[in-house]
C-alpha cells in the first residue's frame, strides 16, 4: 500500500489486524474515521482505551464487566441459585435478550478441546464447583452444541452430580455447532425450557 502516507497505512494496518476485517473493509474504515470530526475519533478513541483498561473478569461468574460483580451477580433481585453455565460472554448476552431467564451464569471462556490441546484446567471449572460449594440449587448447561461443547457438558455433568445438584443441558434445538449468538431468542428460550436433566 504504497499510495497512502505512513500515517494512513498505519491505521489501515491497524483496522485489518481486526476479526473479519479485510484490507478493502479497512481501507474504508480508515477513510471513515479520517472524515469524522475529531471530536467523534476523540470519543471513538476513548472508549477503545478506557474499556480496554477497565473492563474485567466478574469475580464471580467470570463474565467481562467494568467492575468487581457483574450487574447480573449484583442484583439480589436473580435467582443465585441456579446457574447457567456458557461458554462466554456472548453466549451470556444472548439468553439475556431472551429477557426470560432469571438465574445467574457461569462463564467458562471457552470449551475443552483435545483436538485444539485446550484441558479441563484452561477453563473456568475449578471456579465453578467452588461457586457450588455454597447454595445451588441447579446447573444448567449451556455450552454449545459442538463436539467440544458436548464435551464439555459430559465433563461437568460427572463432575457435579456426585455433588447432589440438579444438573440439566438445554435441549438440542439448537443446530450442531451453531453459535449461540446466532441464534434467535425464540431458539433459546425453546432450548431453555426443554432442558432435560442429565
Ligand atoms: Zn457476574
Amino acid at each position: 500500500m504504497d499510495y497512502y502516507s505512513d500515517q494512513i497505512n498505519r491505521l489501515v494496518s491497524e483496522l485489518s489486524a481486526l476479526p473479519g476485517i479485510g484490507s478493502k473493509s479497512a481501507q474504508r474504515l480508515a477513510f471513515h474515521i479520517l472524515n469524522m470530526p475529531k471530536e467523534n475519533v476523540e470519543k471513538l478513541s476513548g472508549a477503545i482505551t478506557e474499556a480496554r483498561n477497565n473492563v474485567r473478569y466478574c469475580r464471580e461468574c467470570f463474565t467481562l464487566t467494568d467492575s468487581e460483580l457483574c450487574p447480573i451477580c449484583k442484583n439480589e433481585k436473580r435467582d443465585h441459585r441456579t446457574i447457567m453455565v456458557v461458554e462466554n460472554s456472548r453466549d451470556l448476552a444472548a439468553y439475556e435478550k431472551t429477557g426470560k431467564y432469571s438465574g445467574v451464569y457461569h462463564v467458562l471462556g471457552g470449551a475443552i478441546s483435545p483436538m485444539l490441546g485446550i484441558g479441563p484446567a484452561d477453563i473456568r471449572l475449578k471456579e465453578l464447583l467452588g461457586r457450588l460449594q455454597k447454595d445451588a440449587d441447579e446447573v444448567i448447561i449451556a455450552t454449545n452444541s459442538s463436539l467440544e461443547g458436548e464435551t464439555t457438558a459430559m465433563y461437568i455433568s460427572k463432575l457435579v452430580k456426585p455433588a447432589g445438584i440438579k444438573v440439566t443441558r438445554i435441549a438440542s434445538g439448537v443446530p450442531v455447532g451453531g453459535d449461540l449468538e446466532y441464534i434467535d431468542e425464540v431458539t433459546l428460550l425453546r432450548a431453555l425450557e426443554g432442558r432435560r436433566e442429565l
